[in-house]
């Protein structure tokens, strides 16, 4: 086992033991009764954080509603208590913004919080920002999305997507979040990211410009320990941080037959007392009672905790934790964590539109991997990359008008 590996494993070990694991109330771990009460009558109050400097106050939980498509189950979540909604332009064609727009044009507007995300134009491999990155581009685009929304302004505006220090202080971006909270476009601004989070949330505090970090965290990211340190040096700036890919991708396997347990998951994320609350993918009603269900109680059960043990001893898995260790190894350079992220989206979310707008944003050849004869991408987490890019792929193929 590698010593990152090994390093992260004590580091979940310690975590559910020392830090979720010390919110369990000791009669629990005596297995004596359980006192808390049915869910089904569940009056405790539900678990709040405050956003950073931007002083906006948060469940716990929040609705990360990229794969959700029924109006019926963001009314649930209203009902329910949930008051932050995330979204982005790029999500369902703009079909996901607008649905967002018609539940919410009637609603007080300070009665939710709303945020959006705009990628920059033009990305390299390494998460350097071209010249097609305009500022006057990200701004249009946010004004389409503006209009989808229904709304005169966000409450967080990210800039989608980042992975590198320079695509965080790229002066154009950094320009364009500053004109558009004077304009009244954006409340508050932040950056996403989905992988080499610890240099991006660093070149964030740095910025002195963004409020917000959305970052990925979860248990079977092997830098996980990494991602917490960078979280609370953000924290102690006075950033706010909120917790994305905190499911690790929903399932162990393509077959979807080792379900993660998302609540474990989500519990082991939200023990971390920086992060103000977590957008986990919602889709049905099923998904929304459990998450809601996090918002008034944080503490990991015995069964959770040894599911999550369990898992993090399987190797593999759907989640491409961004290390690019597998990059500099592949003799095409291809963009291997994207095509990973679309490997993930197509079966851990079976949300092949997701994967087919990625995939066709990377803009590769049919077939990226033909005229290689062995794969010397090797994965850190044992993926084997080459298949899984065929097999992808495919979804690249697919006409838009036919995907789900
Ligand atoms: S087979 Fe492996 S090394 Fe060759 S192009 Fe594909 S990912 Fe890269
Ligand atoms: S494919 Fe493997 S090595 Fe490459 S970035 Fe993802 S987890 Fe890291």
């Amino acid at each position: 086992m590698a010593s990152n590996e090994f390093d992260r494993r004590k580091f979940i070990k310690h975590s559910l033991i020392g830090g979720a694991g010390a919110l369990m109330a000791s009669s629990l771990v005596a297995g004596e009764k359980d006192p808390r009460p049915d869910p089904e009558k569940d009056e405790r109050p539900i678990i709040k954080r405050t956003l950073g400097k931007t002083g906006i106050e948060l469940p716990v939980v929040s609705f990360g509603v990229m794969r959700a498509d029924s109006p019926a189950l963001i009314k649930a979540a209203i009902t329910e208590g949930l008051v932050h909604f995330d979204t982005a332009h790029g999500y369902q064609n703009g079909k996901n913004e607008e649905m967002l727009g018609n539940i919410f044009k009637d609603q007080r507007r300070d009665s939710f919080v709303i945020s959006t995300k705009v990628k920059p134009a033009d990305v390299g491999k390494n998460g350097e920002l071209g010249p097609g990155s305009t500022k006057k581009a990200f701004l249009e685009t946010l004004d389409i999305s503006l209009q989808r929304l229904k709304m005169e302004y966000v409450d967080i505006l990210y800039v989608h997507d980042n992975s590198a220090r320079s695509g965080v202080l790229y002066p154009e971006m950094l320009e364009a979040v500053t004109a558009a909270k004077k304009a009244g476009k954006a409340r508050h601004v932040g950056v996403s990211t989905h992988r080499n989070e610890p240099e991006v949330i660093q070149a964030a505090i740095d910025s002195g410009v963004y409020e917000v970090v959305l970052t990925s965290i979860n248990f079977k990211q092997g830098h996980v320990a990494e991602v917490r340190k960078a979280i609370a040096a953000a924290a102690k700036a006075g950033l706010g941080i909120i917790a994305m890919k905190t499911m690790a991708g929903g399932f162990h396997d393509k077959e979807r037959t080792k379900p993660i347990n998302c609540k474990a998951a989500l519990k082991f994320v939200l023990s971390d007392e920086n992060i103000t609350t977590s957008i986990p993918g919602i889709t049905n009603f099923d998904h929304l009672a459990m998450n809601a269900s996090v918002n008034r109680d944080l503490v990991l059960t015995k069964e959770e905790q040894s599911d999550l043990a369990l898992l993090d001893t399987l190797e593999g898995g759907l989640y491409c934790q961004g290390c690019r260790q597998c990059v500099p190894n592949c003799s095409k350079a291809l963009p291997i964590p994207d095509l990973m992220r679309a490997y993930m989206y197509t079966y851990g979310y079976r949300d092949t539109h997701q994967a087919h707008a990625l995939l066709t944003s990377l803009a590769l050849e049919e077939h990226p991997c033909a005229g290689c004869a062995v794969c010397t991408a090797t994965c850190a987490k044992n993926f084997s990359v080459s298949e899984r890019i065929s097999d992808v792929m495919r979804v690249a193929q697919i006409p838009a008008e036919f995907l789900s």
